[in-house]
């Protein structure tokens, strides 16, 4: 299947990109692979795209004191070999697509895109990341909780630019965990869990908690997080934690073609109860 057509311009920076894309109405496009497949589905038509692929800047991992820093540019493959960050993150970019998707996949254009089953912006919310935005006026910061607020839909301005999300390093005590029931064909995710969770003298001192692949955006989950917080990681109390995520997880859930309502909401505390597993076991 073919594209609609599109007049296409290359940017070399942030600021030639943001000007490029208002004096076209165009959009921008970092990996293309989810922006081309909407295009050649007709979901998207947008007469011109800015390529930001080749703006070096954005690209990389860089440690930076408390906090590691990601540009929007960086591949999931780039993601998964590092070992920088906070395990969950490697490990949900390893599971993303298969390799031409991980090495040409970008995790701005996975975060800015904002796919409900998408792997990265559940692991984001769970780490307490920060997404860096740049626009004409200059540049802003969200926190990954408030960055995505629907299907397909952020906080981002059509004229905005992700530069950068920074997460918090590494930390002693403090393990984090993903977990995914993955679509076999895309494997994209149907559910998955993500865990940032710290230990002190054998109990749970903190615990965020995200869920996402069944609901319309990645949520935080405050009733897993209040039931593991002053806890022993007995598998009993994780387990009890886990089934708490019912109540995180609201009316709206998704149901396709690939698995029903239903059973994604039972599926959720399973997948939950790994992830917390997974990072206590890492704390
Ligand atoms: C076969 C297949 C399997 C996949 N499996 C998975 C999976 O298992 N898990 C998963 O999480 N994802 C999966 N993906 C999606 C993949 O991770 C994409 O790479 C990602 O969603 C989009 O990244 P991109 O760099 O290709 O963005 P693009 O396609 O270039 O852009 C996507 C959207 O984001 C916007 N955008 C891009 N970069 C920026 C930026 N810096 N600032 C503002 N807006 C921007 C674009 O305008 C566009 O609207 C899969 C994709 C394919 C094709």
């Amino acid at each position: 299947m073919y594209p609609p057509k599109f007049d296409y311009h290359r940017a070399s920076s942030v600021e030639e990109a943001i000007a490029l894309r208002k004096e076209h109405d165009g959009k921008f496009m970092a990996g293309g692979h989810s922006l081309i497949p909407v295009m050649k589905l007709r979901l998207a038509d947008p007469g011109c795209i800015v390529d930001i692929g080749r703006i070096d800047a954005l690209r990389g991992v860089c440690p930076d004191g408390a906090t590691v820093k990601i540009g929007a540019l960086t591949t999931h493959a780039s993601v998964h070999a590092s070992d920088e960050l906070p395990d969950a993150l490697p490990e949900a970019a390893g599971w993303i697509g298969d390799p031409m998707v991980r090495n040409r996949g970008t995790v701005g254009g996975n975060v800015a895109h904002a796919d409900p089953s998408s792997d990265l912006p559940t692991v984001l919310t769970a780490l307490g990341a920060t997404m860096k935005i740049a626009g004409d006026g200059g540049s802003r910061e969200v926190a990954a909780a408030d960055f995505f607020t629907g299907l397909f839909e952020t906080a981002m301005g059509e004229d905005e630019l992700l530069t950068e999300v920074s997460v918090p390093a590494k930390a002693a005590g403090t393990g984090t965990a993903y977990s995914k029931l993955f679509n076999p064909a895309s494997r994209y995710a149907i559910v998955g869990a993500a865990v940032s969770v710290t230990m002190s003298n054998g109990t749970c001192s903190s615990a965020t908690v995200a869920i996402g692949g069944l609901t319309p955006n990645a949520k935080r989950c405050g009733s897993v997080e209040a039931a593991l917080a002053g806890k022993e990681m007995s598998e009993a109390n994780i387990e009890a934690a886990a089934n708490a995520v019912a109540a995180d997880l609201g009316d709206d859930i998704l149901s396709d073609i690939h698995a029903s309502a239903d059973y994604r909401k039972k599926m959720a505390s399973v997948f939950v109860k790994r992830a917390i597993t997974k990072a206590v076991g890492r704390a």
